[in-house]
């Protein structure tokens, strides 16, 4: 990744299991192992991941490893760094890497980007912050948050250093949009999935929106913003239209955890997952022995499997068993940017790959 990297380990804990598979355009000879990996390992245009690359590395320039760098770090306020040209930089941290690429991809040299949490092996609904993002949070100019009760500990970092006014939660933009989620509140037991950044409209006016803030707090760099974000919007709205042209209406799936859902449900596949089975799970508690008996049930009447790689449980695993053995498709998703994906765009668009293959798979 091109983020600031927590110092010590996260290297080592990177899946090692993960290869380029030449089979990544022929669907039919997939099989489910590949499936399973696929979103996590195809996709990679190595240019384009160079160039990328480099551009991150021009905007790291906050690092929690060593604490010689990050400008404010003397612990003076948020007062923002100066470019070359004397200019204030906006300093930015969000919770996770999926919004600080967005972030940066929007403001390339003229923001500085750091996130919490930039590993997969890192599960950001119990993540616990450190001393060291405490300090970030403190000199930040910007603090992205998803909200909706995903990523408190910034928020509570934020309340800490009395900078509640420089939090921008996504979950609480004016983003309106055409999808109707009216099914997540269905059967009595309301689950409204948190997970925001699947919901790729949703992001498409979340980038437009957020640079329009950050243009506000740094008007020389609004223009530039702008045009970032413009382009940005355009390239998630393209995906968002091809991810609901895979016709996966007629198709069912089931979730160990919600984190895929506005991507499937967009792409028209029927959620079959119980709303108090996925609530349940996003509390962090083991499902009573009802929940997960029925979800065993369900797992093996539907054509795919979503499941989420990152907050791993027994009684995950053993769902995944179970619908492996019955024949659906098992998919997997990450809450947060795997490590082989240059960022957002290729990994929505490595999830749509995958998602199109199952279907194949599926018929
Ligand atoms: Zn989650």
């Amino acid at each position: 990744m091109f983020f600031h990297q927590r110092c010590g380990g996260s290297q080592s804990r990177l899946r090692t299991q993960q290869h380029h598979t030449p089979q990544h355009h022929t669907p039919q000879h997939l099989t489910l192992r590949t499936v399973c990996n696929k979103s996590m390992v195809c996709g990679m245009n190595p240019l384009r991941s160079i160039a990328l690359t480099l551009a991150g590395l021009a905007v790291l320039t906050v690092s929690a490893c060593g604490g010689s760098s990050g400008g404010s770090s003397g612990g003076s306020g948020s007062s923002p760094a100066e470019d070359e040209e004397g200019q204030a930089e906006l300093s930015v941290v969000t919770s996770t890497d999926v919004y600080a690429d967005l972030i940066s991809q929007i403001g390339g040299d003229a923001v500085e980007v750091q996130a919490l949490v930039t590993s997969t092996a890192t599960d950001p609904h119990s993540y616990e912050a450190t001393p060291q993002d405490r300090l970030a949070v403190e000199n930040a100019d910007v603090i992205i948050a998803n909200g909706a009760g995903y990523d408190s500990f910034i928020t509570q970092l934020a309340s800490a250093a009395e900078k509640e006014d420089a939090v921008h939660q996504v979950a609480e933009g004016s983003a309106e949009h055409d999808h109707d989620h009216s099914h997540d509140h269905e059967d009595g037991d309301s689950y409204q999935n948190e997970h925001l950044w699947y919901d790729l409209a949703r992001m498409e006016q979340f980038v437009l929106e957020v640079a329009e803030h950050l243009g506000q707090l740094a008007p020389q760099h609004a223009e530039l913003y702008a045009e970032g974000a413009e382009e940005l919007a355009e390239q998630i709205g393209a995906l968002d239209e091809r991810s609901q042209q895979l016709q996966a209406s007629g198709h069912s799936y089931l979730a160990t955890e919600a984190v895929s859902g506005y991507l499937l449900e967009h792409a028209g596949f029927d959620n079959r997952t119980d709303p108090a089975f996925l609530s349940a799970v996003e509390h962090g508690d083991d499902v009573s022995p009802r929940l997960y008996r029925d979800a065993l049930q369900r797992s093996e009447e539907v054509d795919l499997l979503s499941y989420n790689a990152q907050t791993e449980t027994q009684q995950a695993s053993r769902i995944r068993d179970a619908a492996q053995e019955a024949s659906a498709v098992v998919v997997e998703f990450t809450e947060t940017i795997p490590e082989d994906s240059a960022g957002y765009l290729e990994w929505m668009e490595s999830n749509i790959d995958t998602l199109e293959a199952a279907l194949q798979e599926a018929q």
